[in-house]
């Protein structure tokens, strides 16, 4: 992987700073998702970042369950962001970790804010506490229940973690200060009910740390040196620093924050993605229309075109919106290099090659791909009816039009020359058939009478070929800023599907593995469905931008 030659951004230049000082001898990132849904393109930026940083200075990065919120959490999703981890090209050090491991530690050290004098019980509702909280403009109120004593405090907390209290009833605060113009200070929740089993720990906890008190502590517990978030968190950071500096943690990490990803035409959120499965307005989170990895891997994106994207877009200390046209390149560049080519024909016109006797069969070889001598050659078979699309063929057509027309030439790419001689209508007058002449001795050759064909189109045989189902994806959404709107769903582009049923493909299509991808010559670039054991190629990408000149 070419991550360590990635360009400087201001996180490598902290690292290296504090190598070379001596204040740290390795390093320790982590990327911590929380298992309440599938990762999405946003959280490709923050792995690549943590793991590749990690890499480049001999250090580890570790993989976290964020698991505090056991209602939205569950197995599946811890399943599928360690897969989708793993398929980006990564491996955590160690075992993966769970904040859910340091629940006990975590209690531990919330009573020792209590004996330290620097937390409390609080019995005011969300409502009320809501209330006291202040604004952004006016100070908080203190709570009336903030001068409970010590003992007061560490008898009402071990009755909260025995279940002897509601949901909502009361919380653990921190005792900070309410008139902090920082509102993340003004007396933080610690710890909250909540009467739910939890996927990792069953039944054992009915009590819950927050974000805000497991995540720096965990951090400690893991030896984290540089703790790396998104800069919504950077109004929490002198709250992380404060449980750092008022508990006996065994290392002191330093979180620093960078500009989350937001891509144009495209929602970066869990919940939103949340709301469009369960809205039923795409099949799943793998649907390949999502910018879930699971998605993006079942359309065909390759790893290395999501690294290499990362990579392109740079690391900010501010938010930005990324063009999805760039994600789009970085995606055509990879496969342009990498997929080998075949051909598919999309909306099959059978042709009869007159002057070919009916058990003809001649094979030919083409190239894998036109610049990679590695990949091996494909042989097709040259029969004597074979399809072309549709599109490729007319009665009539002016000079601009390089297919096959009637009474002209055209060449069966990586095979010969032929001239439509004649062609069978039906009914409705549209053409079922064409027939054409074989011009002798055109293999890799012009034709010997000097008439040239008027351009190269794909073939398949019409009796040795691949039928399979295609998927042409487009943009899920139509426009830019889909988020902009509370009803989001409302720009969902009607489009973004279409299926072709009985498409032909050259016969190693038969063969053709799931997720590998191919570039379908003309046509754009394909995989095979990972998710049915049909044959069914998705459209990863057509061959050009599309989208450019639609404003
Ligand atoms: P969402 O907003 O989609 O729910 P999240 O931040 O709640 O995302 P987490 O599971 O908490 O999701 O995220 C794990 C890590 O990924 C965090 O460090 C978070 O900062 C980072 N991350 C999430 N979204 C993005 C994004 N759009 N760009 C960069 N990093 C992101
Ligand atoms: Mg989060």
């Amino acid at each position: 992987m070419s991550d360590a030659t990635a360009p400087n951004n201001f996180l490598q230049n902290i690292i290296a700073n504090d190598l070379d000082t001596g204040k740290h001898q390795n390093i320790v990132t982590r990327f911590p998702p929380e298992p309440n849904g599938y990762l999405h393109i946003g959280h490709a930026k923050s792995i690549v970042l943590n793991f590749s940083l990690a890499q480049s200075f001999n250090g580890q990065c570790n993989l976290r369950f964020d698991d505090t919120n056991p209602e939205k959490e569950s197995q599946e999703y811890v399943d599928s962001i360690k897969r989708d981890v793993t398929w980006l090209g990564y491996q955590w050090a160690g075992d993966i970790r769970f904040t859910s491991d340091y629940f006990d530690q975590l209690h531990a050290w919330a009573v020792h804010l209590i004996k330290s004098g620097l937390a409390y019980v609080c019995d005011l509702s969300p409502d009320q506490a809501r209330e006291y909280r202040g604004t952004l403009t006016s100070p908080g109120t203190n709570s009336p229940y903030r001068d409970r004593t010590i003992d007061e405090n560490l008898e009402l907390f071990e009755r909260m973690r025995n279940g002897e209290f509601n949901e909502g009833s009361c919380a653990l605060r921190a005792k900070i200060d309410m008139a902090s113009p920082n509102m993340n200070m003004r007396d933080p929740i610690l710890y909250r009910i909540k009467k739910v089993v939890h996927h990792h720990t069953g039944d054992k906890w009915c009590i819950y740390p927050s974000y805000d008190f497991a995540h720096g502590q965990s951090d400690a517990i893991e030896g984290i040196t540089h703790s790396i978030c998104t800069l919504e968190f950077a109004d929490h950071r002198p709250l992380y620093e404060w449980f750092l500096a008022n508990l006996p943690v065994p290392t002191k990490p330093v979180q620093y924050e960078f500009g989350r990803l937001n891509l144009n035409y495209t929602v970066t959120s869990k919940r939103k993605l949340r709301a469009l499965v369960d809205g039923n307005h795409v099949e799943g989170w793998d649907d390949p229309r999502m910018p879930t990895i699971s998605g993006m891997r079942r359309r065909g994106v390759t790893p290395a075109a999501l690294r290499k994207f990362c990579e392109m877009i740079g690391v900010t200390k501010s938010d930005g919106v990324v063009d999805v046209a760039m994600l789009e390149h970085a995606i055509r560049d990879d496969l342009d290099k990498n997929a080998p080519r075949a051909m598919c024909v999309l909306k099959p016109l059978k042709v009869t090659l007159t002057n070919l006797a009916p058990d003809h069969e001649e094979w030919v070889t083409a190239p894998g791909h036109p610049q990679r001598d590695d990949m091996p050659t494909r042989s097709l078979p040259i029969t004597q009816s074979v399809y072309i699309d549709k599109e490729d063929f007319r009665v009539e057509a002016n000079k601009k039009y390089k297919r096959l027309v009637l009474g002209k030439r055209v060449r069966l790419r990586n095979a010969y020359v032929i001239e439509a001689e004649d062609c069978v209508v039906d009914a409705q007058g549209e053409v079922i058939e064409v027939k054409a002449r074989v011009i002798e001795n055109t293999i890799g050759n012009d034709p010997e009478d000097g008439i040239k064909p008027k351009g190269v189109i794909q073939w398949v045989s019409a009796t040795k070929h691949a039928t399979f189902k295609v998927r042409l994806y487009d943009r899920l959404f139509n426009c830019e800023s889909p988020d902009a709107d509370e009803d989001f769903t409302q720009h969902l582009n009607p489009n973004s599907l279409e299926v072709l049923e009985d498409c032909v493909g050259e016969i190693g299509l038969l063969n053709a593995i799931p997720e590998s991808a191919y570039q379908f010559e003309r046509e754009g670039y394909f995989c095979r469905d990972n998710a049915s054991s049909e044959l069914i190629f998705n459209r990863t990408i057509g061959l050009r931008d599309v989208w450019e000149n639609k404003g």
